[in-house]
Parts: structure tokens; sequence; C-alpha cells
């Protein structure tokens, strides 16, 4: 079972970032507000996320570190209409094989929190607010393969920091501060999706792309073309998610280029965000454990429909 965890872990869990994606994911299923996340050698000798979500129920702590436990679907068919981030139910068990993993938690009506170590499963006592800190060690420390592929500490600290950029440019609503060894790396206060644009990806992107916001039937896209001719446009500024979720999709990264190259016959691929929201029906996020990859029902439809929002916006800019 530990070697199948570990397997499953490879899949899962590649570097720190993942470990990061997947804890700040957790957080925003539990309604967290604010996110606090504090690594150490650019999160290879530790994370910690801390959020004031809803917390685990001590009963259920032991639970929340097996594998396939999941308390975000109760059947197939909500399969079908996921709405949380997490609902495999494998991440915290896949991190915890690579790991010296433990979570601290305490509900609203808890008199206290609970610390679980998940290697000892020793529950103990532990003091904090509401909401859970998930705390990760020495990851791949028994698996020294793995390990030996982690780049430096600057290169996975920039991952996990890239990481938080997405959670916080799709979740403006929530707080997120990033610390590493014990300084603030950066902090992005709730505020409305506009200003946090403008805090993530600087004012000059804000100054040099035109929003748009599209909406048809099941779909409804909003966002920022960046225009090529901007100076400053930065070709590794180019952010998707589907409904909520960050993700990497030719079909769309396609249709955006095909957009570009009609509007503008420009070489230069600029910056953008895009801000897909779809019927869950019409979207299967299920085809990949790192969730970065969806599968749309009606690809064509979406294809059109982005195609057309890109060139709207940047058509609008030279009038
Ligand atoms: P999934 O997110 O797919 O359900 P995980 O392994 O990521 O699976 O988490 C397992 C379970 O642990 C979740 O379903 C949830 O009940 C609980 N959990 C994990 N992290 C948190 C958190 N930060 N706040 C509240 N509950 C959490
Ligand atoms: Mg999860």
């Amino acid at each position: 079972d530990e070697l199948i965890s570990q397997i499953a872990a490879g899949e899962v869990v590649e570097r720190p970032a993942s470990v990061v994606r997947e804890l700040v994911d957790n957080a925003l299923d539990a309604g967290a507000r604010n996110i606090l996340v504090k690594l150490m050698a650019g999160g290879v000798r530790s994370i910690v996320v801390e959020d004031d979500g809803c917390g685990i129920p001590v009963a259920q702590l032991p639970l929340a570190l097996k594998r396939h436990a999941t308390s975000k679907i109760a059947s197939l068919a909500e399969l079908e209409s996921v709405g949380t981030m997490g609902f495999r139910g494998e991440a915290l068990a896949a991190i915890a094989s690579v790991s010296e993993m433990s979570v601290a938690s305490r509900t609203a009506d808890a008199a206290h929190a609970h610390r679980l170590d998940a290697r000892s499963g020793e529950l103990s006592a532990a003091a904090r607010s509401r909401g859970t800190s998930v705390e990760v060690r020495e990851l791949f420390f028994s698996t020294p393969a793995r390990r030996k592929f982690l780049k430096t500490d600057a290169t996975e600290l920039a991952h996990c920091v890239e990481a938080v950029r997405r959670h916080a440019l799709a979740r403006p609503d929530v707080g997120f501060a990033i610390w590493h060894e014990g300084k603030l790396v950066d902090q992005w206060r709730a505020c409305s999706s506009e200003q946090r644009i403008a805090d993530v990806l600087g004012e000059d992107f804000v100054a040099d792309s035109r929003a748009f916001d599209h909406s048809a039937g099941p779909l409804a896209l909003t966002g920022r073309a960046g225009l090529p001719e901007a100076a400053r446009s930065r070709a590794d500024q180019q952010y998707v998610w589907v409904n909520g979720r960050y993700v990497r999709d030719k079909l769309i990264s396609h249709a955006i280029r095909s957009a570009y190259e009609d509007v503008l016959h420009g070489q230069r691929q600029p910056s953008y965000v895009l801000f897909i929201e779809i019927a869950p029906e019409l979207v299967d996020v299920n085809v990949h454990p790192t969730k970065i990859e969806v599968r749309f029902r009606d690809g064509r439809a979406i294809h059109q429909s982005v195609r057309r929002a890109f060139i709207d916006a940047l058509a609008t800019s030279r009038s």
C-alpha cells in the first residue's frame, strides 16, 4: 500500500510547487478568506499552508490523509458536476507518502485544535484559531531518485510563487501571502478582479491590454488580451482558468493564437488572462491527476467563442 501510494504520488507530486498547489486548492475548497504559504529552502525543506477555512473535525482528521478519502463528492454522478478544486481524495495521502507531514486543524465549534502526524498517526492537542495548517517537511526524503530531480532552491521557490500567483489571479476575493525563509515574498489582499490583475501582473500589463467580457449561453469568457506591440509584453504571462482551475489547453491556446494572427498578423505571443466559466457538465476535469488538462464536450464551440472574444478585444483597441 505504501508503494502504491508512492507511485500514485509521482503523478500528483512532482516538486514543491505541486504540493503548494494542492494545499491551496484544499484551503480554497474549505472556504478560506486568507491563505498563508510559508516555505523553507524553496519548499524542499518545508512547506506550510495555513488557512482560515472551515477546518477538519477531529474525528475526520485521520480519514483526510487516507487515499481516496474525499469529503467533497458522495457519488459518481456528482463527479459530472464537481464544483470544488479537489475531488479525488488523493493529494494529502500522496504528499504524506513522500514527506513528513502533519495537519493541524480546528473547526468553529471545537474547544481547541488537533494535530495529526501522518507518519506516526499520533494525535495531539494544538493551538490555533479556526482553520487548517498543513506542514510538509523534507519532500522526497525517502525517494532520493525523485529528490535528485529537484532544481535549485531559487528555481523551486519561483515555481511555488507561480503556483500561488495562478490561484491569486483566479480568486481576488481571497487574501494570499507567501513567505520564504522568514521573509515576505508577495502579498495580495482581497480586492476586485481588475485590481488583483494589476497587483499580480503589474500596472504595465493592465495599461497594455484590453478587457473583454463575452457571455453566450452556458459560457462566459472574461479577461484581458495583451497588445503585442506593448514593449513590456511578456510571453510567459499567459493564463487560462476553467471554472477557477488553472489549465493548459492546446485548443484554447490555438484559438487565442489564431485570433492574434488574424487581427494583428504579429509573430509575438503577448500576455493574456482568460477566465472561462462553463456549465460543469460541459467540461471534464477528471482527465489527469494534476487536473491541469480539461476536456470540453463541445471543443469547436469553445474554440470559436475564445477566438471571437480575443478578436473583438483586439479590434476595439485598433479603432
Ligand atoms: P480532495 O481535495 O480531492 O478531497 P485531499 O487529499 O486534497 O482530497 O484532501 C482530503 C480531504 O481532507 C478533503 O476532502 C477535505 O475533507 C479534507 N481537507 C484537506 N485539506 C483541508 C483544509 N485545508 N481545510 C478543510 N478540510 C481539508
Ligand atoms: Mg485536494
